[in-house]
């Protein structure tokens, strides 16, 4: 008997009653906009930027209406601007690249390595070419950062981190997000925390904040705010910084205050399950899993591995019958762009380079949701499905229809 997954791979968890709680108060009294406050009252946003820099020991934190602003906004903070060019990840997602062209930047992309994060080597050989390097710590994983700062310091490039996957997670004891000037978190439904659309921007650097929130649009109301530089830091910048509005408001900080009090707790769900499915994947042959190193303290909201150097053909028929048993994979190695996966050479506005390690990498890359309504018995099923169908295509099995028998 065949069995099949029945889940919802982009099904994520519903909000939690103290939020929708906390989120009928606020319309309840309508005050949505973050500086509409009665007298003595603090408004649930800059509560939660309170809450936010907590969490990771930045001193400052700004909420936004989305990652995308929140990259946009640091690069602007950290004075990138037209015909700049800035440093990034050549395996990334569509909002990355689109952040630097939206401040009229022209991006540099870095290899990519068979653990999936930056190739250090490269991005060392390439310093020279920029100021900015934008690191996305895609999907999770995170590159040896105390050897990124090392090279980047020496070489005086500034670092922004994009940790639109990496909100809890940490390298070496530090969190993801404090390594770089910037760090920039998303709050949209895909990522840790589930405010529909929304970001954070942290950082300890006084004056590049400053910027950030009269960037964000802030007006002259800056003194609201409670995770923000001094007033006096704002003297000048007030005057010199446009206002580009990007900012969350009440109802999604209401919604998302309660969610980063359970982000250890549920980390700590998604890594179960992570375990869970590269035990169940583990010796299968053709089969790589990426090596996920001691001092990465990862959060999985996704799960990756790699059919390295398998002809294209035999990659699509593994992607056809895990689906047809239910289980949703996504392929980095497709020529044409399909639903949130793009590559690096389909982001034509800008120039695009010739990567051949990156080309090799992406052309294995498997990538799956893992949404925290999947319980352990529905990861092991799922382990289970993939193996049985890489090993079968590996192994030159006849693929041909997969007859389904439904067991659940
Ligand atoms: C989702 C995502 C972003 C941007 O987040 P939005 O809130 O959707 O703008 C940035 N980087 C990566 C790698 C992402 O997956």
């Amino acid at each position: 008997m065949v069995e099949v997954f029945n889940g919802q791979f982009t099904q994520q968890e519903p909000i939690p009653e103290d939020g929708i709680a906390a989120a009928n108060a606020v319309m309840r009294h309508g005050r949505l906009h973050r500086y509409n406050t009665v007298k003595g009252e603090i408004a649930e946003t800059a509560l939660l930027e309170e809450e936010f820099a907590a969490l990771t020991g930045a001193k400052y934190c700004l909420a936004l209406g989305s990652g995308g602003i929140a990259m946009t906004t640091a690069l602007r903070a950290a004075a990138v601007g037209p015909g700049d060019r800035v440093l990034s990840n050549a395996f990334t997602l569509a909002p990355v690249p689109g952040a630097i062209a939206a401040v009229g930047a022209v991006p540099i992309y870095v290899e990519v390595t068979d653990d999936l994060t930056i190739d250090l080597d490269d991005l060392a050989g390439k310093l020279g070419q920029a100021k900015v390097l934008l690191v996305s710590h895609m999907r999770g994983h995170i590159c040896d950062m105390d050897r990124l700062m090392a090279l980047c310091d020496a070489a005086g490039v500034t670092v922004i981190e994009d940790c639109a996957h990496t909100m809890g997670a940490a390298w070496n004891g530090a969190p993801s997000g404090r390594h770089g000037r910037f760090g920039c978190f998303s709050t949209q439904t895909y990522k840790h925390v589930n405010s529909g659309e929304g970001g954070f921007l942290i950082s300890d650097d006084a004056e590049g904040m400053a910027r950030a929130i009269i960037l964000s649009g802030s007006y002259m109301l800056y003194e609201r705010h409670r995770a923000a530089p001094p007033a006096e830091v704002f003297a000048q910048i007030r005057y010199e910084t446009p206002n580009i509005s990007g900012r969350m408001d009440n109802l999604r900080a209401a919604i998302l205050r309660p969610q980063l009090q359970r982000l250890g707790e549920q980390a700590a769900r998604w890594n179960e399950r992570y375990r869970l499915v590269e035990a169940g994947l583990a010796g299968t042959p053709g089969l790589r899993l990426p090596v996920r190193p001691e001092k990465e303290a990862f959060v999985a909201s996704s799960f990756q591995f790699l059919l390295p150097d398998w002809e294209a053909e035999k990659v699509r028929e593994v992607v056809a019958r895990c689906l047809a048993r239910g289980v949703e994979l996504k392929w980095f190695g497709a020529a044409e762009p399909v639903a949130f996966t793009s590559r690096y050479d389909s982001w034509r506005y800008a120039p695009v380079p010739v990567l051949p390690q990156t080309d090799r990498v992406l052309a294995g890359v498997v990538d799956m949701r893992l949404p925290l309504t999947f319980s352990l018995e529905d990861c092991a099923l799922i382990a289970r499905i993939i193996r049985a169908e890489v090993s079968a295509v590996f192994q030159g099995e006849e693929g041909g229809t997969v007859t389904l028998e439904v067991v659940k």
